[in-house]
């Protein structure tokens, strides 16, 4: 076998190295002269030694540049080019840099730095990209103002901060605020905007612009809308302020993310800001909201107060996914919110923490940090936040943020930065708390309970599994939201949060008749696992009667993983209480809609697979696959005389409306939809999608119909209606893999790979194939192995052309232990394969090789 390694091992990166950079950056002044093949950048720089600079040599990142030439103070120097950057002498006093750079953005695939998408210049500078446009201290710590001259024959020119100035084929624009080069953005297209205006608290008039291409302008209106309630919320419920004269959103359809806060002008991947009732879900829309909230909220947590370097990332991740879930819940609904950021969590961050790539939120060293823009930095670090919140409470989480925003403004900060602030603002010491950012693994909370003479105890044990790189952990603080309910369903007592700070620690309620009935992990009060030894009777109680929303619908989803779990390990018929409960609740017209349709969604296949795992019993994707649709079955033909009627009641009348309550509503029929055409061959399916005017009801009838006789013809009919659409088409390609059998996925999607509509360079296409491939559980864990093999080959294929989307997709093979032993070979063979590829990236060298040592 072919030596895996590269010739050269990449370098790895310790946060225990950082060392501040001997210049100060005063000033950035940029020239652009664009052209696709043969961009010229002039840089100007002004830079001044610190004090402590020993070395009066200076190094610049750079990479994939043409240097033309290179001055200091106004004279020619010959800087040495190395791997990575440049080195030069300087005077040791301030100087001013100068050097002119030769681009090619029409031949960056990997969508970083300066490219071109569609025919239009674009940037994506976080994390590394700026290097990728001219030499430059490519470091978040390096904060400087920019003006920028962009000069080209596209009628829109666009970058950071206010405009300063425009002319026929040129621009220049000039950002006040000191920023690191990742917030660097530039834009250049014939491009069309949707524009509005929104006054500040304090009076200001900000003017607001969506620039799309032409034709998708009518696609904006929600987008602007989510703009104006981000912009207030922030000011209510933060008090910040936005404070530039302008703020510009552009769509772009080449987007490794989903979109990016660079200052005064967010880049979106077109998925996540185009919006129409006719070709959007309710999903999508709730979505984009969120994705709207979350980079303006950036301006504060992320562009004014920055990260010092990139190991403290979940330092504006974390706070800023909180704070758009906090928009959410407060536009929305909040036990709604909360349900599904942890099915996300579960769905995505507990396979990381308990898989080779485990993390901690704040990692320690890392070869790619692309490779760390994970669900553990931005999901786990926010939870992180929740959790400082509910143990100092509301006030004081208020007090110490205004003390936060007061004292660091303008700097490059650490998570010792933030915590501090709490500690400060409330006295409290958070030096264990502090642990959850540097210790990776999901906790394990045991629970047992004593009941005597009115007195109830319930007692805590907690552990972590190990993590690479991390054989023991120290028990953290968690804090267990707790009620107690009486038999008859009253509540004894109210939500109160105890603090678990031992490995094991016990916690008395007095004075009680008899033996209450807990409710542990209200609202989901902490990102751990809790293992408690119970009955389906009980669980059946606590769907029906929790006071707590969010436990209410837990205890459901603990009876659906039981029932799956005795389905698949003992071949039972699926529990007959439990599908009783389902019904009463789905029948509950008191309850709310979407709440009902998340109690009637089944836990994930791959949460099952990993709920064996857990319990020593190795899954086989196909039985969990079956006991799945033996359950749909089971539970349609229970509710075959009521779902007529449930679907007619659920049906939203009028014109279509993005809002919480219809999209409930919709949710909830969609639900009941695909349960009826299990029993009606897909009848009231084909009746709805040719009725639908809107694509919520369009889509989830022909999701019920795929699986139905005539699926394929309405499948088509789908593809005629919307094939000049991109994003329509995104969920018709993963429509098709995620809806294909298990033994036909990975035909499929090597079908669609050949589709004349495929394109592998565009990542919302990849993603929509050969992310459904990935996210159809039994389909990509087939025992032949051929979904493995259609994914390593596509990601061979990729990573030349783009590392970063590369390198992210590669995770779906992480819970590769879970399986057998001949999948776990087939798996191997596969990255094995991935990893002896000729010139493989850094980015997939590194996550390829943690999955295999993990
Ligand atoms: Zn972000």
């Amino acid at each position: 076998m072919k030596d895996a390694a590269p010739a050269t091992a990449p370098e790895t990166f310790y946060l225990k190295d950082y060392k501040p950079f001997g210049f100060e950056v005063e000033t950035v002044e940029l020239t652009f002269k664009l052209a696709p093949n043969s961009t010229r950048v002039l840089s100007k720089i002004r830079f001044s030694p610190q004090d402590n600079a020993a070395d009066p040599r200076f190094f610049l990142h750079g990479e994939a540049l043409k240097l033309i030439s290179a001055k200091i103070d106004g004279a020619p120097v010959t800087p040495e080019l190395i791997a990575g950057g440049l080195i030069c002498d300087t005077p040791g006093t301030p100087f001013t840099w100068e050097a002119e750079v030769e681009i090619a953005p029409a031949a960056n695939t990997a969508l970083e730095g300066l490219y071109m998408s569609s025919g239009m210049y674009c940037t994506q500078c976080e994390a590394e990209g700026f290097r990728k446009i001219t030499y430059y201290p490519d470091r978040p710590d390096v904060m400087s103002t920019f003006s920028v001259r962009i000069e080209g024959d596209e009628t829109v020119l666009l970058s950071n901060g206010n405009p300063a100035g425009s002319g026929e084929g040129w621009a220049e624009w000039h950002d006040p605020w000191p920023k690191p080069a990742y917030l660097f953005a530039l834009v250049a297209g014939d491009l069309v905007n949707h524009p509005d205006h929104f006054t500040t608290r304090s009076g200001k008039d900000v003017e607001l612009n969506i620039w799309v291409r032409p034709g998708d302008e009518g696609k904006c209106a929600f987008g602007m809308e989510a703009l104006k309630k981000s912009m207030k919320w922030d000011e209510d419920v933060y008090g910040r302020e936005y404070d530039l004269d302008i703020f510009n959103i552009v769509a772009v359809d080449d987007f490794n993310m989903g979109a990016m806060e660079n200052k005064g002008l967010n880049i979106f991947n077109s998925s996540c800001v185009l919006a129409s009732p006719e070709t959007s879900t309710d999903a999508n829309f709730e979505r984009i909201e969120a994705i709207i909230a979350h980079e303006y909220f950036h301006n504060w947590t992320g562009n004014r107060i920055t990260c010092r370097d990139w190991f403290q990332l979940c330092l504006k991740e974390g706070l800023t996914v909180f704070r758009d879930a906090q928009f959410t819940a407060d536009m929305r609904s909040e036990p709604v919110k909360r349900i599904e950021d942890v099915i996300a969590l579960r769905a995505r961050q507990f396979p990381e923490d308990n898989g080779p790539l485990a993390h901690p939120p704040r990692p320690e060293q890392f070869q790619e940090i692309n490779n760390f823009y994970t669900a553990t930095v931005y999901e786990k670090g926010a939870e992180v936040i929740g959790m400082l919140k509910r143990l100092v409470g509301d006030d004081n989480y208020d007090k110490a943020l205004d003390l936060y925003f007061d004292r660091h403004d303008g700097q490059a900060c650490t998570i010792e930065d933030w915590l501090r602030v709490f500690e400060d603002a409330t006295g409290r010491d958070l030096s264990q708390f502090k642990l959850w950012y540097s210790q990776a693994g999901t906790p394990r909370v045991k629970v047992s309970e004593d009941y005597a003479d009115g007195s109830y105890t319930l007692t805590f044990e907690q552990s972590t599994p190990p993590t690479p790189g991390q054989p023991d952990k120290a028990p953290r603080v968690i804090p267990l939201a707790v009620g107690l309910l009486a038999a008859n369903g009253d509540e004894l007592r109210a939500t109160e949060v105890l603090e678990l700070i031992e490995a094991k620690q016990s916690f008395t309620f007095d004075g009680l008749a008899s033996k209450p009935v807990p409710s542990i992990l209200r609202e989901f009060s902490a990102p751990v696992i809790l293992e408690r030894e119970t009955t389906n009777a009980e669980r059946a109680f606590l769907l029906a009667h929790d006071t707590d929303p969010f436990n209410r619908w837990e205890a459901g989803n603990a009876l659906a993983t039981e029932t799956r779990v005795t389905m698949v390990t003992e071949g039972a018929a699926p529990d007959g209480a439990y599908l009783d409960a389902l019904e009463k609740l789905v029948r509950d017209d008191t309850l709310d809609p979407a709440f009902r349709a998340l109690v009637l969604s089944p836990p994930s296949q791959s949460e099952i697979a990993q709920t064996l795992h857990d319990r020593g019993v190795t899954p086989d994707p196909q039985k969990i696959y079956d006991a799945a649709e033996t359950f749909a079955q089971t539970l349609a033909q229970q509710l075959e005389t009521s779902l007529p009627r449930l679907y007619a009641a659920t049906t939203v009348d009028g014109p279509y409306q993005p809002d919480a309550n219809g999209a409930g509503l919709r949710a909830l029929n969609g639900r009941i939809l695909s349960l009826l055409t299990r029993l009606d061959g897909g009848e009231q399916a084909a009746r709805q999608y040719q009725a639908a005017d809107n694509m919520t009801q369009q889509y989830a009838a022909l999701a019920a119909l795929m699986k139905a006789e005539n699926g394929e013809r309405q499948s088509q009919a789908f593809f005629d209606q919307w094939q000049n659409d991109r994003l329509v088409m995104d969920k018709w390609f993963a429509l098709q893999v995620a809806c294909a059998a298990p033994d036909a996925a990975a035909k499929v999607a090597t079908d669609l790979t050949r589709h004349t509509l495929f394109d592998m360079k565009n990542p919302n296409r990849f993603r929509a194939v050969m992310g459904a491939l990935a996210g159809n559980h039994a389909g990509f864990h087939h025992a032949s192995g051929a979904g493995y093999q259609l994914l390593a080959e596509n990601l061979i294929a990729l990573d030349s052309l783009n590392p970063q989307t590369t390198a992210r997709m590669c995770a779906a093979f992480q819970t590769w232990k879970r399986y057998d032993s001949a999948r776990q070979a087939s798996i191997r063979v596969e990255l094995e394969r991935i990893l002896a590829t000729e010139g493989l990236s850094r980015d997939t060298h590194e996550m390829v090789s943690r999955i295999l040592q993990g």
